[in-house]
């Protein structure tokens, strides 16, 4: 059955009655042993500039390969692991990964990134940057490599502590990212009070984007907005030509998307990176 799900995980996905099924406390002491059982993946999606049409990072995205239950979605545990106290072990092995996958890549592939997602329950542990910041002391890796997304819903969960937080996240000399732009209410006063660097707009804004004008015009002044704010603006979601085409007419400053590839892992991802200096 785990095969059978694992070989069609994208009718699991939204297969809701299954969600269901799951046991919570047997999945809590599953997550637990995952991390030692390395059962949890690091696969990475790049990002591409819409300037130039090349690779310059990735986005981090969490894979659990659970050995009955067969693969399950972050969307689905990465909201448990918030609720059960375990996001804070679950993002930090993320960040342990990025951090080691950066230092091997130093002289390979230089100046490629890393963004690790990261929970606003992350936020709310006020020790965060500190650990941060004593991992990269312990790989002896260049912040600027390291990026973080946040996303915007989080950030407005409660503005004023998490942008304290954030400023000690930039004092460590990371980037920031701003994650699913749009879809969390911000308030402009806030939003110029954000220590980030990059907006990444949501994907419901970018599906079909080449034929809804409405869309456009509202892209058109997210992106001028973050120009504004001195941002880069990336798109995630993007998966045909004419959606990127839309996009870079638009001004984007860069793209995310099955168009230009899914996340990678293992061989895949060797042949993308074998790829960059050939590019
Ligand atoms: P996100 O950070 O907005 O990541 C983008 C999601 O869209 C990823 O799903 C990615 O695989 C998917 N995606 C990328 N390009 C396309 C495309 O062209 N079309 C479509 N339909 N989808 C695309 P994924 O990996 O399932 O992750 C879902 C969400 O789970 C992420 O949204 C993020 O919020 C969360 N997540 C993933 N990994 C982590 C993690 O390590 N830590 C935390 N805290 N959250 C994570
Ligand atoms: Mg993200
Ligand atoms: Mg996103
Ligand atoms: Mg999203």
């Amino acid at each position: 059955y785990a095969a059978k799900r694992s070989a069609n995980a994208s009718a699991w996905y939204t297969d809701a009655q299954e969600a269901s099924r799951l046991t919570h406390l047997s999945l809590l002491s599953d997550l637990r042993s995952a991390v030692r059982e390395s059962e949890l993946q690091m696969w990475l999606q790049p990002k591409l500039s819409l300037t130039t049409g090349k690779a310059y990072g990735f986005e981090a995205l969490v894979r659990w390969q659970h050995p009955v239950r067969g693969f399950i979605s972050p969307a689905e545990f990465v909201p448990f692991a918030e609720r059960t106290g375990y996001i804070g072990m679950l993002t930090m092995w993320m960040l342990e990964q990025a951090i080691v996958t950066l230092k091997n890549w130093q002289d390979k592939y230089p100046g490629q990134t890393i963004a690790v997602n990261v929970s606003t329950h992350d936020l709310r542990d006020t020790s965060f940057p500190d650990q941060i910041a004593a991992l990269l002391r312990q790989y002896d890796l260049n912040p600027k490599l390291l990026k973080l997304e946040i996303t915007e819903s989080g950030i407005m969960e409660d503005p004023g502590s998490t942008i304290e937080l954030l400023n000690r996240l930039r004092a460590i000399g990371l980037d920031l990212s701003i994650d699913d732009f749009g879809t969390g209410y911000s308030s402009l006063s806030y939003l110029q009070r954000l220590p980030v660097s990059e907006l990444k707009i949501d994907r419901s804004f970018v599906t079909d984007i080449d034929k809804l004008p409405a869309t456009q015009g509202l892209v058109k002044a997210i992106i001028e907005m973050g120009h504004g704010l001195g941002l880069s603006v990336i798109a995630e979601g993007i998966e045909t030509a004419a959606e990127r085409e839309s996009l870079r007419q638009l001004g984007c400053d860069s793209m995310q998307g099955y168009f230009a590839s899914k996340p990678l892992y293992g061989e895949p991802l060797q042949k993308w990176l074998a790829s960059l200096s050939t590019h």
